[in-house]
């Protein structure tokens, strides 16, 4: 009787300690960063400007100690008498301790690509930065336009040609459509006009909200709990300029920055069962059930912008 009075009292105690460690396990909130299109995605500008775009986003980067990986399209390096320069910007990603990975050398889309030709568009792309990256090795791959293999059958080939090379492909689970609300943001810096570019800047500022909170509801409608997610960025003045206010929303609601190793521990990241081409996750699976979400789309303007209108 004794001893059972004794296991009584610790037994509302216990229950305490797994009641909190539950709650706060459900308000974990994890997020890897990934950015693409490195070292310039969208109209080109000028080398200097690419250096000193890259060093704003670095800076926050570091400051905010957010273990980014950036992808690659080493054709982007090559430009007449700028190529030593361009690389040197590329070295900066590494200088700053940041992992770099391959999105292939053109930003080849799979789907318009025989397998051969895709393979040899990745092997292509990763000559100066297993270069950069010794002495570690490249270990991740984002398809660009996140378009996958046609069918099942040809996804999983690419997958042993790039496992074989110590390779895995990175999926997606969340975005900002930042590519474009980019043609309005250099709309505003090419024509100098200051009250244009605070509007895009709120409204994608505002719409990278409304993108966190969109994929928090799908993955939990789909997934019945919090997953780990990986956001895609492109590396462009528009996040560059305004990366630390982007941050900030993550850490407001509550965001955790992890690895990409450690994001991809989820089992969300194994293939659902009917396979669709495309690495944007949350729609692979979505559609592998049968579900259908509507997401946020951009202002009109920005639309418009984007389609030259
Ligand atoms: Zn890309």
């Amino acid at each position: 009787m004794q001893m059972f009075r004794k296991s009584f009292k610790i037994c509302p105690f216990l229950l305490l300690i797994i009641v909190f460690m539950t709650g706060a396990q459900a308000q974990t909130k994890e997020i890897a960063f990934t950015i693409d299109d490195l070292p310039l995605n969208g109209p080109p500008i000028g080398v200097e400007r690419l250096r000193k775009m890259t060093a704003k986003l670095l800076a926050v980067v570091e400051r905010n100690r957010i273990p980014m990986v950036g992808f690659v399209n080493e054709g982007l390096l090559y430009a007449p008498n700028e190529t030593d320069a361009r690389i040197a910007v590329l070295k900066m990603w590494t200088d700053a301790g940041l992992e770099l990975g391959n999105h292939t050398f053109s930003h080849l889309g799979f789907q318009n690509a025989s397998l051969a030709d895709f393979e040899d568009d990745f092997i292509r792309g990763e000559s100066v930065t297993k270069m950069l990256m010794k002495p570690n090795k490249i270990r991740y791959f984002r398809h660009p336009f996140l378009q996958m293999g046609a069918t099942r059958e040809l996804e999983d080939a690419f997958r042993k040609f790039i496992g074989e090379r110590g390779y895995t492909a990175v999926p997606v689970t969340m975005d900002t459509l930042d590519w474009m609300f980019l043609a309005s943001y250099a709309k505003a810096l090419n024509e100098n006009d200051r009250d244009f570019k605070e509007k895009v800047t709120a409204e994608y500022l505002k719409f990278v909200g409304l993108k966190i909170d969109s994929s928090e509801k799908i993955a939990g409608e789909l997934f019945g709990r919090s997953v780990k997610h990986i956001l895609l960025l492109h590396v462009n003045e528009l996040n560059a300029d305004n990366f630390e206010a982007l941050v900030e929303i993550f850490k407001r609601k509550g965001y955790r920055f992890v690895t990409v190793e450690e994001a991809l521990r989820d089992e969300i990241y194994r293939f659902p069962d009917n396979y669709a081409p495309t690495s944007d996750w949350l729609s692979h699976w979505a559609s592998s059930k049968g579900k259908k979400f509507e997401t946020p789309r951009p202002p009109e303007f920005v639309q418009k912008i984007y389609q030259g209108k």
